[in-house]
């Protein structure tokens, strides 16, 4: 059982609410797609109508722990929270974490105001998941709440470790992590079948676990962007100098065995866009898996990729995507995933779209929509997926 932030006693409280504003953002630092960021918004208006003092904190990509890097820095999300709040509430933002400023800041808070603190992961103990950091971190609340379900599968001090400073009473789920876990649930417990899932992205070796247990559950794999190649590899295709991880070579077979042996059917892409360097100005071919030229990679699936992967996902019920075909933010190499895009939409199954980048496919083809479901969580939601039990949610958890 876990509580939702309606269970809770907040009005007038001090509420800390782990977010996840972990955004994308191009390359001259504009965010791309604030999903996340709206999505957190129920939450935080709740605590101002309920005149809390609010503590957001979040992590913002991987800082050297320690190190202060302005391109790290929380600032473009505190001034997109201001855009989206707009005179809803006085939002300041803290030069640190656990810092004097963050604690003279927080210690000025009027009901109904926002302080964001820095970037948690400025600081070691985020990631160490360290009791000292941890309890730093909970001095600023009286109540938790984590909103944060995409960084629900890390056992990370704000995550994990700092919740052992609130009782029952005083630590809760927010709106958008009770939506995402009760989402998903159902997902788990009765999959209308076919189910299938489309996995893409750069490394297996972030997804090895969720692809082993995946086989378990679903009735079709189509494994699709950088991560193809340690599976071309591994069935012997010369892959160029393509994305390849080759200690996970035997992994990859294993997987390929296992789904065989369960009756899984397992896509890989047929044919690729190739180019000889990852740049948006270089030369491109269109070619069949087996014809990557020495010295080239490949940087999206092909047409007669995307043609497959429609037809194996015409008779879907249920679809799980997680992770781009190709390097989608260049626009040479996006083809592959705006067409899973489309084609996933066009379908009739129940649809989930999960990971920050692969939502942020879904919204260049303007497929958000069409879509059942857009998780905020991408690893988090496989691991869900795959029947883990997530460190954030075992620390809401409770006996009735
Ligand atoms: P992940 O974080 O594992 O979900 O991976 C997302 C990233 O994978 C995106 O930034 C894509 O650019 C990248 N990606 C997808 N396909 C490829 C590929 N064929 N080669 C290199 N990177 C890729």
């Amino acid at each position: 059982m876990m509580k939702t932030i309606k269970d809770l006693d907040i009005t007038g409280k001090r509420v800390f609410i782990r977010c996840d504003f972990n955004v994308p953002i191009d390359s001259d630092g504009n965010i791309t797609d604030d999903r996340r960021i709206r999505a957190a918004l129920p939450t935080i208006r709740y605590c101002i109508d309920h005149e809390c003092k609010i503590i957001l904190a979040s992590h913002y990509g991987r800082p050297e722990a320690g190190k202060y890097e302005e391109k790290y820095s929380l600032s473009s999300v505190h001034i997109r929270l201001q855009t989206l709040l707009k005179l809803a509430a006085n939002i300041n933002i803290a030069n640190d974490v656990v810092g004097e400023d963050a604690k003279a800041k927080a210690a000025s808070l009027k009901a109904g105001d926002v302080l964001l603190l820095e970037n948690l992961r400025y600081e070691a103990g985020e990631t160490e998941n360290d009791d000292t950091f941890a309890k730093e971190l909970a001095s600023f609340g009286d109540v938790y709440i984590n909103d944060a379900f995409g960084a629900c599968h890390r056992k990370h001090a704000s995550i994990y470790a700092m919740t052992k400073e609130f009782d029952t009473e005083h630590k809760a789920a927010g709106f958008l992590m009770n939506k995402e876990v009760n989402f998903f649930q159902k997902v788990i417990e009765e999959p209308v079948r076919p189910f299938v899932a489309i996995v893409g992205g750069s490394k297996v070796s972030g997804k090895l676990k969720a692809l082993t247990n995946l086989i378990k559950k679903v009735d079709k794999i189509i494994i699709g962007g950088g991560m193809a190649f340690t599976f071309l590899k591994a069935q012997g295709y010369e892959i160029g100098n393509s994305l390849v991880e080759n200690d996970l070579l035997d992994d990859a077979r294993a997987i390929m065995y296992k789904a065989k042996k369960a009756g899984v059917k397992f896509y890989l892409p047929v044919d690729l866009v190739v180019a000889p360097e990852f740049s948006e100005n270089t030369e491109t071919k269109y070619l069949p898996s087996q014809e990557i030229p020495a010295g080239w990679m490949g940087l999206d699936i092909g047409p007669a990729s995307s043609r497959l992967f429609r037809e194996v996902i015409n008779d879907a019920q249920t679809i799980i995507w997680n992770g781009p075909m190709g390097v989608y933010e260049m626009d040479k190499f996006s083809k592959g995933s705006i067409k899973m895009s489309h084609n996933i939409a066009d379908t009739h199954a129940t649809t989930i779209v999960g990971g920050g980048d692969t939502a942020d496919v879904a919204q260049k083809a303007g497929d958000v929509d069409e879509m059942t479901f857009v998780s905020t969580g991408g690893g988090a939601s496989l691991e869900l997926i795959e029947g883990k039990v997530l460190p954030g949610l075992e620390a809401l958890a409770y006996q009735e």
